[in-house]
């Protein structure tokens, strides 16, 4: 497999376009999550008639992860199998991708041939040091295993008060636990949505009966607690620990693909145009053209759209053969680049959360130092959303906690380049755009 080289920020192309579609006799999809199972979907979608090899370590079939710290740890749900037709996919569940060589992929139950392959590993949940129980929500045997303990009077710690964090705390409150959240921060959510935002969301906690406990980090997990920096130590029955994720790539190391906090592709998702590469969801580390940046997205809109592109790219990593019928785009005079109109993943950002009784979206990508422009009343319990601009003036990031409309209006605004004027943004009884 071809080494890619980082040029200005941007992994450098293959010099061809080895395998055609009808070369592509079968395309494995390494990871059944969201992403792989989409991409799956997609693949079909586009005409891939071969045959589709869909590996997870799991043994489960593609499910979606949100309801998990929602619905599923209340109770309301138990299955979140994704409607998903799989029906011509050759699914190996229970089975794990251990490395990858130029054409095969190795798993812990022997070697696949390969003509395409698609990456779709996710990512795993960080863990911190010690040798007490920490549990983690990632998957739906986590979020099963969870529920089971939750019961009143329970002590809980939960260790982050991000997003997972807020979620764990909401649904563990309301089955009776004792919950406490311990943050290293100074504020809920800084990193992602600012001091001045985080801080208006630390009364939620008191106001469902959780106790936030912020501008405390952690030392280890004990079986009985957590010790804490600063030599304190906090008795829990439970604790889980929400500090982030990391992309599951560990088995990609030494193949040749380029990493970098994910697997290096470039705004088409593609790794390696020759063999052909691509990889898609939160495993992803793509160049954003709209950015000017590499990102990487740990959320669900990211796993469900570029899916979308993944396929697009590699039903056209052929350069010399028409993908579908209606393919009108001239052949590109020079193999080593990809042709002109294979598709860009180049989304403006999207997540949610549901969170103490509230619904959290937030569009864009927040400049570090702007200050956020107030639209409605952030001293209300929901009902106002809060917008940055960048320092052309264009409305960069928008968060809206119970004022979905203003998400979905503020990242048209964005995708389009539209510009709105902060004043007008303000006012909470005007539409955006
Ligand atoms: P994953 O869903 O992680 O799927 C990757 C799959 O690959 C896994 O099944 C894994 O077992 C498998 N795998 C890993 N390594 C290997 C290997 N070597 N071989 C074979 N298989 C492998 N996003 C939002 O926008 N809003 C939300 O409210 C929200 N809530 C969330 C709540 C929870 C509890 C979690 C965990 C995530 C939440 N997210 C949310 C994030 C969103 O679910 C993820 O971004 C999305 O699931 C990513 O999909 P993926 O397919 O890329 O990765």
């Amino acid at each position: 497999m071809r080494r890619q080289i980082e040029t200005a920020g941007k992994p450098a192309r293959g010099n061809g376009y080895r395998a055609t579609l009808a070369d592509m006799e079968r395309i494995v999809v390494v990871g059944a999550g969201l992403a792989g199972g989409r991409t799956c979907q997609e693949l079909r979608a586009g005409g891939y008639t071969g045959t589709l090899t869909l590996l997870g370590a799991e043994d489960h079939l593609p499910y979606d992860r949100p309801p998990l710290s929602k619905a599923v740890l209340a109770g309301r749900r138990d299955d979140t199998t994704l409607p998903v037709d799989l029906g011509d996919v050759e699914l190996l569940l229970g089975r794990r991708a251990t490395g990858l060589r130029p054409g095969a992929l190795d798993t812990d139950r022997g070697p696949l041939d390969f003509d395409g392959l698609v990456i779709a590993t996710g990512a795993d949940p960080v863990r911190l040091p010690g040798d007490g129980r920490q549990r983690v929500l990632r998957t739906i045997d986590d979020a099963r295993a969870l529920r089971e303990v939750l019961r009143p009077g329970l002590r809980l710690a939960v260790v982050g008060a991000g997003w997972i964090g807020a979620e764990v705390a909401t649904a563990a409150a309301a089955a009776g636990a004792a919950v406490t959240v311990v943050e290293a921060a100074d504020v809920p959510l800084a990193q992602a949505l600012g001091d001045e935002v985080g801080s208006r969301m630390i009364d939620w906690y008191a106001q469902a009966g959780v106790t936030l406990r912020l501008d405390t980090a952690v030392h280890a997990v004990q079986p009985d607690g957590l010790a804490l920096v600063g030599g304190e130590h906090l008795l829990a029955d439970e604790i889980v620990v929400g500090v982030g994720v990391r992309p599951a790539t560990g088995w990609l190391v030494g193949c040749g693909l380029a990493l970098d906090r994910g697997v290096v592709v470039d705004e088409h998702l593609a790794a390696d145009w020759s063999t052909p590469v691509v990889c898609v969801g939160d495993s992803a580390a793509w160049w954003s053209l709209r950015y000017s940046t590499r990102m990487r997205v740990e959320h669900w809109d990211c796993a469900q759209q570029s899916p979308v592109v993944a396929a697009a790219t590699l039903l056209r990593a052929d350069a010399t053969t028409p993908l579908r019928a209606d393919a009108t785009t001239p052949l590109p005079a020079d193999a080593g680049t990809p042709p002109e109109d294979v598709a860009v993943y180049d989304p403006v950002p999207y997540f949610w959360s549901d969170q103490f009784d509230r619904m959290i979206q937030f569009a864009g990508r927040r400049p570090a130092d702007a200050k956020p422009v107030w639209r409605g009343d952030p001293s209300q319990p929901k009902g106002w959303s809060a917008g940055w601009f960048d320092d052309a003036g264009q409305l960069a990031a928008v968060v809206a906690v119970g004022r979905p409309a203003d998400v979905v209006r503020g990242r048209r605004l964005m995708v389009a380049g539209a510009t709105i004027d902060p004043t007008r943004f303000a006012d909470a009884s005007t539409p955006l755009g």
